[in-house]
């Protein structure tokens, strides 16, 4: 259980559990983690990364990237859709 914390946007208590598709970026290099969960808060909507789920996924993506060092081994993301 995670300890309710205020909203830092709004102030709001009031929070939505969601799986997101989530894009981790590092120095130009990208990782999509499908289904990473989140809450989002129902006032404002900003969106809240658990600390650990955060750190699972900075440990995959340095795994990933150190032993696929080409770089056309990863997906690429087309940036057009993020600009
Ligand atoms: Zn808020």
């Amino acid at each position: 259980m995670r300890e309710i914390i205020p909203c830092n946007t709004c102030g709001s208590s009031s929070y939505e559990e969601r799986k997101i598709n989530y894009l981790y970026s590092h120095k130009g290099k990208y990782l999509l983690v499908p289904n990473t969960p989140v809450e989002i808060c129902i006032d404002c909507g900003m969106i809240y990364y658990d600390a650990a789920v955060l750190k699972e996924i900075e440990r995959r993506f340095f795994a990933i990237h150190q032993q696929h060092e080409m770089p056309d081994s990863y997906i690429q993301i087309p940036s057009k859709s993020y600009t």
